[in-house]
This record gives C-alpha cells, structure tokens and sequence, in this order.
C-alpha cells in the first residue's frame, strides 16, 4: 500500500482533478490511500474572508463557493454530492455571519473555519472518483484516527493516532475502497477542529503512511522535487536525487519550501521512504527522501538563503570562566519573546541572529546591562545543507567561493551532528554567494572553483 498526498496546486480545479485521477489509476495496483490539500488557494480565500468579516463585518464566501461550484459542474458531479457540499457552504456561511457580528476571531475559530477547504476537497474528488468507477471515500481526518493537542494553528498529534489511523483506515481498505482524507486538520480530545500548521497536509500524509506501514508516501507538488537551490535566484538549480530525512528536514526549517517542517518526524519513526513529485511533469523521477545514503554523491544537497536577519553581537569579559552568563542572555530574548536562529559563541562573546521584523531597542537596554552590544542589521544566512561527515571539505569549498569574491563572512555556525553548515553575510552579498556555491557545488568540472 502507498500513501500519495495532493497539495492544493494539484487539485486546483477539474481539470488538474482530472489529471490527479490519471495519476492515481496509474498506481491502482498498489493500493493508494490520499491524502489532499484544501482546492488551489482555497486557504488563503478562507483566512481572507475571515478578515474582511471580522474588520468591516462583510460575509462574502463567493471566491470559495465559485470554485467548488465550478468544479463540480465541470466535473458532471452534482448528483452526488450538493447534498453533502451545500450544508457545508451553508455552515461555513454562518460561521462567518458570527465572526461578523461578534467581531472576534480566536485562534480556534480559525481552524474550524480553514478546515472546510480540505473538507470540500476530499467530498469532490472522492466524488469523482467514484464517478470513473474507483471506489473511493472521503473521510474528515478525525474519522481517520487523527487526535491532536489543542494548540490551534499550530496542533501536535498525539501518540494514540499511531494505533486509531490503522483501526480507521484497515476496514476501508480491506473492502476495496480507497479512503479520500483531509490533510491538515485533527480534532483535540474536546472535540474541537485543529490544524497542524499551513503545508501541514505533508504531515498528515507522512503520519498515515507512517502509521499504515506503506511501501511509500508521495507527495505530489508543483515542482520537480526538493531543488538544490532557489531557481528565483539560482537559474541552474536543480531537483535532487535523493535526500535523508535529516537534510530534508533541516531543508525545510532554512527556506526550502518545498515540504512542512515537521513532514519528517513519523518517516524518521518508522523508515517510511517519501518521495516528492511533480503533478505537472509525472514523468520527472523527483526527490526521494530516506534514512540513510549508501551511495557516493556530492558532499552537499543544497544551498539555501534567508535575507533580513539582525545580528546582535554581545561581548563580555565577565563571560570567561563563568557560568550562567549565557542563561542571562537567552532569558533576556526569552523576556522580549524574540527567537534566536544561529549562534556562536567564544570565551568572550556571542552572536546570535533574529529575524528583522522585531524591534530591538528595548532589548538593547536590557543587554546593555551585562555587556556590550552590537546590533546589525542587513544581514542574510546562507545555510549549505550536506554531509557533515565531508564538512572539512564543504568549509575549505565555501570559504574558498567567499575568497575569489571578496566577501567577509561575519559568523559561522555548524552543529555536531547536523548536516547544516551556516554564516552571515550582507543582504546584498546573498544572491551571489549562493549562486557562487551552487556553481561550486552542483554545476559542471569545468565550472568548478
Ligand atoms: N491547505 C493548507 C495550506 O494551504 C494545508 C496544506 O496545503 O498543506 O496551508
Ligand atoms: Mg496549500
């Protein structure tokens, strides 16, 4: 059995649902379990309606209800499924008449409201499918066995949906038929709707292919796979072959939309190969992430960049053979609610970086009162992601690319057993050095630094 997830881009309208049906009767005999995104931008569309109705009190589903109106026009569906799809509309239409009136939207309200995207989803394809003679169903993930914690926007499963995802879905698959599912929502012991965090449909399919034991999971994009660079910046980037769980994790965290931060955690649980592809060009083999690379390749997977960070430079001599001069400065960031990215640290000092949206002033006081304190701002990280085993030979490469360009790199952090290596340099300096290290890295002999 296989696990293969649709994002939004992929089930856009009919006729990408039409194409996601080829796909998938392709790969029939292997017993498919979906998993699928909310239709196109059907999320966004959601939380903007949710806005407009909380600041001028307008209740407008239009842009939601056309698509999937179309869609099931378009796809000769109406028969089956108004009557499940319009008390949804109808229930989503209430919801924001009360988010109009009360003029409050908490953080739970919002999950219930974003969750009929993937609800209407799941309802028009499983339709669909069964119109073509596959015998599919849809099922709301807390019909699968998905329980999450209550922390809205933002929900962790709990450890029973590993034994209730199999109970839930064994049945169905033993009759033959296919299980349709929501990604991105749960359900918290109370019975309230959650959701795991925008991209968050990877996770669910990763969970469920996890929990199922499944050969594989696939999730299809709109892209080739995991690509050794932003092609906004990088024209020569590239899909990868093959990445580990690890790197593709670390991938995600550093700039690499390409998969939900915590997609990897169940895989990591259970080997569960994943492979990402492409719904737009099927053929393309993808990236295909696993827990370990026997084979030879490169020493790196890919180079990322994150422009608009602040570097705050503390130095202090009371630091030398001291303790809990570190714990002052993190508690101070802790007071000021702000999230520290890399840091290095000496005998003497420690830089540490910030995203730029905050303002520092306040905390510059506080610092102020145990060292002094530089604060930068302009600044970008690039992380190159590969082996750490080969990080001698990655530094000397990077360094080297850094060298022939005259740029100063103004910190530098690699962890113990992480495969990221990361260093700060101007903003401006970003889309070069990135492109240096790609055509370093990943482009051909001839080319090489
Ligand atoms: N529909 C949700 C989002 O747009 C979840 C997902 O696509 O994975 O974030
Ligand atoms: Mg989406």
């Amino acid at each position: 059995m296989i696990v293969m997830k649709f994002g939004g881009s992929s089930v856009a309208n009919a006729e990408r649902i039409r194409h996601v049906a080829e796909i998938v009767k392709s790969q029939i005999t292997e017993k498919p379990i979906l998993v699928l995104s909310a239709m196109g931008d059907t999320t966004d569309h959601l939380l903007s309606a949710a806005d407009l109705a909380l600041r001028e009190g307008v209740v407008s589903i239009d842009k939601v209800e056309k698509l999937h109106r179309n869609t099931i026009q378009e796809l000769n569906l109406e028969a089956a499924i108004l009557e499940e799809v319009d008390p949804l509309l109808a229930e989503l239409q209430t919801l924001l008449t009360g988010i109009s009136l009360i003029r409050e939207l908490t953080v739970k309200t919002r999950d219930y409201l974003v969750s009929f995207g993937e609800r209407l989803s799941v309802r028009i394809t499983a339709a669909y499918f069964n119109s073509i003679g596959i015998k599919a169903l849809a099922v709301d993930a807390w019909h699968a066995g998905f329980l999450s914690d209550s922390n809205f926007t933002s929900a962790e499963l709990d450890e029973e949906s590993w034994d209730r995802i199999p109970e839930a879905l064994r049945p169905l698959i033993e009759k033959g038929i296919m299980p349709v599912i929501t990604g991105f929502i749960a359900k918290d012991r109370q019975g309230c709707i959650t959701t795991l965090g925008r991209g968050g449909s990877d996770l669910s399919a990763t969970m469920i292919a996890s929990a199922m034991n499944a050969a594989e999971v696939q999730v299809w994009k709109d892209v080739d796979g995991i690509l050794t660079s932003d092609p906004r910046i990088v024209k020569a980037a590239k899909p990868v072959e093959t990445v580990t769980y690890d790197e593709a994790a670390e991938l995600a965290y550093f700039g690499a939309q390409v998969l939900h931060p915590r997609a990897m955690q169940p895989c990591i649980k259970t080997g569960t190969p994943v492979r990402v592809k492409n719904s737009y060009n099927p053929a393309a083999p993808g990236t295909r992430i696993i827990g370990t690379i026997d084979k030879k390749t490169g020493p790196v997977r890919a180079i990322t960049s994150r422009k608009n960070v602040t570097l705050v430079d503390i130095v202090s001599t009371r630091m030398v053979g001291q303790y809990g001069f570190l714990a002052g400065v993190f508690a101070t960031f802790a007071e000021h609610k702000l999230s520290v990215d890399m840091v290095a640290t000496s005998e003497v000092s420690v830089s540490l970086t910030l995203d730029a949206a905050n303002d520092l002033g306040k905390l510059k006081q506080d610092l102020s009162k145990i060292s002094s304190v530089e604060i930068k701002t302009g600044k970008a990280i690039v992380t190159i992601i590969g082996d750490v085993r080969r990080s001698s030979e990655i530094l000397q490469r990077a360094f080297g690319v850094c060298v022939l360009l005259g740029i100063q790199v103004q910190m530098v952090s690699q962890g113990a057993s992480k495969v990221n290596i990361s260093f700060i340099v101007d903003d401006i300096q970003a889309g070069e050095v990135v492109t240096a290290l790609h055509s370093c890295f990943f482009e051909p002999l001839d080319k090489k630094i």
